[in-house]
This record gives structure tokens, sequence and C-alpha cells, in this order.
């Protein structure tokens, strides 16, 4: 069945834009059991892309079957681990030769610009290299025992996984969690956004192609309420793996007790970014502007929250406002573009609302703060980068997630103050430091109360640094090492070696 996936789609140039994506189970492409389906969106232009299988239960239900039995019985986790490496490989290298054609999909299905898909495919890609090379050297330990005893830890892969994948970053997200549970030897069943389904389903492919076996990997696009909520739920999925908003988190780590099953969870973020007197400006206002407006702000480590330092702070905000207005937003594919649409018109809405509530509140609006139309684009959901100040703590758009372009700006006047302030939000997944005094940058960067901490950086991960936050923002780590270990579990073996026989109870 995998090589009908193989032969039918993949190897032919072009034939990964379809009108219609099937779901996967089992390595076949299938629909779903009701005969529904839905609609899937270009978001730039508001208009119908794809018809998407839409899975229900049953269909759900089918694909944790596969996936158990493909765990249980199969042959993949018993495969030598290089074998297993070789695939993974292999993914990755079917992927970069069709680079061009999943770049072009991702920019469709979410709107976003052609240089932030094309960052996202390629770290995708790496992602599967990484972890074939990771899980080569991941072993257990030996320990030193006394009385005749040898005990070491056997890894063991965790077993049938779950992995709920959020709209916006859709081939990304996949590969961060399908890489290293395949790589740990797990099977999964993947829930990409209904949103966005389509490159969830064609790594999938790609997957089946490279040369995993049936069953390994499946996905099933359908509600998160309903698909979503029966994998968290079902007696035979023993991992979740959730990305996505923490009151989601919150209810999946609630529903995923029954079972008690492993978790991680990757949620969301209101990360601060701190511009210190001696920063180098240059950097700190060009890595500002791209760390709230990159991925149309809809990221989950943007740094949301940004505190200039009084000395600085006129200098800093005529650049940081006067280079924003400069951001070219418009046609996806046209290189020159730096923004691209918002996911849908519902998240448009709530975005305004937020940034209409900070207006209420009091806060000034410096540039942006509406809905834009584009040429060509004009039923898309476009809206303008967005600056803010005048705000205080208390405002609803400085607490909470608003998952778009919008940032908000805060004077302080010394380090121990900005900390607190800082570290003052129920999130803790990004923050970032503009400094260029080390040891402060250092001193800060153990005080943040967040996973990351990007120090004179724009970017925030790279595969092998350990991405996952801290506090409201969730638990378990991705795209490190560290994550092979969140889809295993250490087996301890004891074995005794003496001569004499145990008799412990002398009887
Ligand atoms: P969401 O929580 O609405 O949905 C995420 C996924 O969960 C979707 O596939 C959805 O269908 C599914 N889902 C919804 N309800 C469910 C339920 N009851 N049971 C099981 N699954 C369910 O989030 P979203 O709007 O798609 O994504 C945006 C959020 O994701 C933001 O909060 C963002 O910060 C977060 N995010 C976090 C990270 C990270 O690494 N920490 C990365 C990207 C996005």
């Amino acid at each position: 069945m995998a090589d009908t996936i193989a032969k039918e789609t993949i190897t032919e140039v072009g034939a990964m834009k379809r009108s219609h994506y099937a779901m996967i189970i089992n390595g076949e492409r299938v629909e779903g059991s009701a005969g529904q389906v839905f609609d899937t969106y270009n978001p730039a232009k508001g208009e119908k892309l794809a018809t998407v299988a839409k899975a229900n239960e049953e269909d759900a239900e089918k694909a944790v079957q596969a996936a158990r039995n493909a765990f249980d019985y199969g042959k993949w986790r018993k495969y030598p681990v290089g074998k297993r490496a070789r695939v993974l490989n292999n993914i990755a290298a079917i992927m970069r030769a069709r680079f061009k054609e999943l770049v072009e999909i991702e920019v469709l299905n979410s709107g976003k610009s052609v240089g932030a898909a094309q960052v996202q495919i390629n770290q995708s890609i790496e992602d599967f290299e990484f972890y074939a090379g990771a899980i080569v050297g991941h072993r257990g330990d030996v320990n030193n025992m006394p009385y005749g005893f040898f005990n070491y830890t056997h890894k063991e892969p965790v077993g049938v996984c779950a992995q709920i994948i959020p709209w916006n970053y859709p081939m990304m997200m996949a590969a961060w969690k399908i890489a290293p549970a395949i790589a740990a030897g797990c099977s999964v069943v993947v829930k990409p956004a209904s949103l966005t389904p389509i490159t969830a389903i064609i790594l999938n492919e790609i997957c089946h192609e490279a040369g995993v076996p049936e069953g390994v990997v499946n996905t099933v696009p359908g509600s998160g309420e309903v698909v979503g909520d029966y994998l968290v739920q079902h007696k035979d999925v023993n991992k979740v793996a959730f990305t996505g908003s923490t009151p989601t988190g919150r209810d999946i780590m609630e529903k995923a007790s029954g079972t008690l099953k492993r978790l991680t969870l990757e949620l969301g973020g209101k990360s601060p970014s701190i511009v210190f007197e001696d920063a180098d400006l240059e950097a700190a206002v060009a890595g500002s502007i791209f760390g709230i407006f990159f991925n149309t702000g809809q990221s989950c480590e943007a740094r949301s929250r940004l505190f200039v330092h009084e000395a600085i702070y006129d200098e800093f905000m005529e650049q940081f406002v006067a280079r924003t207005k400069k951001l070219k937003l418009g046609d996806p594919f046209d290189k020159g573009t730096h923004v691209g649409s918002i996911i849908s018109r519902d998240q448009l809405e709530t975005i305004h609302s937020y940034v209409q509530s900070a207006i209420d509140d009091g806060a000034t609006v410096l540039t942006g703060g509406k809905e834009m139309k584009i040429e060509g684009f004009e039923n898309g959901h476009w809206y303008e980068p967005t600056i803010i100040t005048d705000v205080t703590p208390d405002m609803k758009a400085v607490r909470e997630e608003i998952f778009g372009p919008v940032v908000v700006v805060e004077k302080f006047t010394d380090e121990k103050e900005v900390v607190k302030r800082a570290n003052d939000t129920e999130y803790g997944l990004g923050s970032a430091i503009w400094t260029t005094n080390q040891a402060r940058a250092t001193r800060v960067a153990h005080q943040i109360q967040a996973g990351i901490v990007m120090v004179n950086s724009p970017f925030s991960a790279f595969p092998g640094t350990p991405f996952g936050g801290y506090k409201q923002s969730g638990f378990g780590r991705e795209l490190s090492v560290e994550t092979l270990d969140l889809y295993m579990e250490d087996k301890s073996v004891l074995a005794y070696y003496g001569n004499k026989p145990l008799n412990p109870f002398g009887v």
C-alpha cells in the first residue's frame, strides 16, 4: 500500500498540489467513513484551495488500531537503529528534492510569506536529519551495583503517540513531532489543524515513500473536539504531544489523566524582549521587528512585549516605528514580501478586538491598528503591523496572547525592575535580551522565567536547541536530544550474577 501512495503521488512532479486530499490510515489513502469532507482555504485570498477528507471517531479508531498494530507486531521499532536513521534521512532527501512544491503548498494553505515558508520547510527537513543522527547515539546507562548485581537502563519507545498540530507552522510542527517519535520507534496518529491540514498529509505520504512501514504514521484531519478529544482519551494511545493554545492544553491534560498518558504540552506565550541602554541599536531594532512580525506575529514565541530602557527609548522607538512602516505586505509569493496574511477572518477579528481593547484602556497606537485591503487579495485577511505604547501591566492586550502582528512597548529604568516586569506573566515560553554586556546577558538570562532566552538573536530555535515552556506555556521540550527521552521509557534491568543462589527469606 505504501508503494501505491508513493507511485501515485509523490514521484510525479506537480502531484502534491491537488483539489482533494484523503486521510492516511495504515499506509492507505482513505476517505472518511461517513464520507464527509471539509474545505481548506488560501487565507491570503480568502478562497477555497481544496477539499479534505474529514475524520470522525470511527476513523480515529481505525488510525489508532493501525498504529497499535504497527507498534505491537510490526517491524519498525525492531529495525536496527541505523536502518531507522536511514529512512529518516530518506524522508529529508525527498523533502529536499521537492522543496519548491512543499513551500508553494505551505504558502497557499497558510498565507505566510514565501521567505517564512522556506525557512520552516528547510527546518522541517533538518529535523529529520537531526533525529537520524541523534537516535544513533541515544542509549541507556549502566549502573555500578554492589553485591553481585548488574543494572542497566534499556530505552524503549513509549508506544502509540497522538500528535496534535496547530495552524501557525503546519509542516514544521508536524516535523518537530513525527521525526523524534518515529526515530525512537513509536507509531503516531497525527491530527493536523483543520485550517491547514495539507502539508501534514503530504509529509505522511513522503514518510511512506521513504520506507516507513504502513501504520507507523497515520494522519486524521478533523475537528479537535471530535478527533483530537477521541485520541486524547483513547486507552491504546500511550502519549499525547500537543502544540496549541493554553486553554486547549489544560483541557487535554485533564482528559489525558483518565489513562495517565505521557504528555508534552507546547502552549501559548507572551514573550518579553528587553532592550538595555548598552544594546547595539541597529541589531536590537532589526531583531525586535523580526521578533514580533515574523510569521505575521502568529508565533508562539513572538516577542510581543517589548521593554526599552529610558535612556535610548526615543531613539529606539523612532527607528522601530519608521522601519516597521517599511515592512511590505502583499503577494506571499513575492520574494520582497515580509509579512503574510492572517490565517482566518475569526483570527483577524480577535486580533483587532485586542487592539481596540488597548485603545479603550487608554493606550496609544503608534502605527497599524487596522485591517488592510491589498490589491488582488481583497478577500484575504490582512492586518497592519501594529505598535502600541502607553500601556499598563493590567491591560488585556498586555497580559493575553494576541497571536497576531501586535507588540506592546513599555519603558524601564533598571535591570532589577525590568526582570520583575518581564516575569509578570502567566506564560514562560520565549524571551529576548539585547545588550553588549555579557555579564548582564548571563545574569538576566538566568533570572528570566522562560524556557527559551535569545541573547542578541532574532532567532529562537534550530534543531538541537530544546524548545518549550515554563509556567502556563506548558512542559516538555521539542527539537532537541532531550525530546527523544519524551518518546521513550527507561526500563531498569537488574540482574544477579553471583555464584551463590540468593535466598532472602532463608526458607
Ligand atoms: P488550538 O489550541 O485551538 O488548536 C491546536 C490543535 O488542537 C488543533 O489541531 C485543534 O484542532 C486541536 N484541538 C482543539 N481542541 C481540542 C480538544 N478539545 N482536544 C484535542 N485537540 C483539540 O490552537 P491553534 O489556534 O491551532 O494554535 C495557536 C496556539 O498554539 C497559540 O496559543 C500558540 O501560542 C500555540 N503554539 C505553541 C507553540 C509552542 O511550541 N509552544 C508552537 C506553535 C503554536
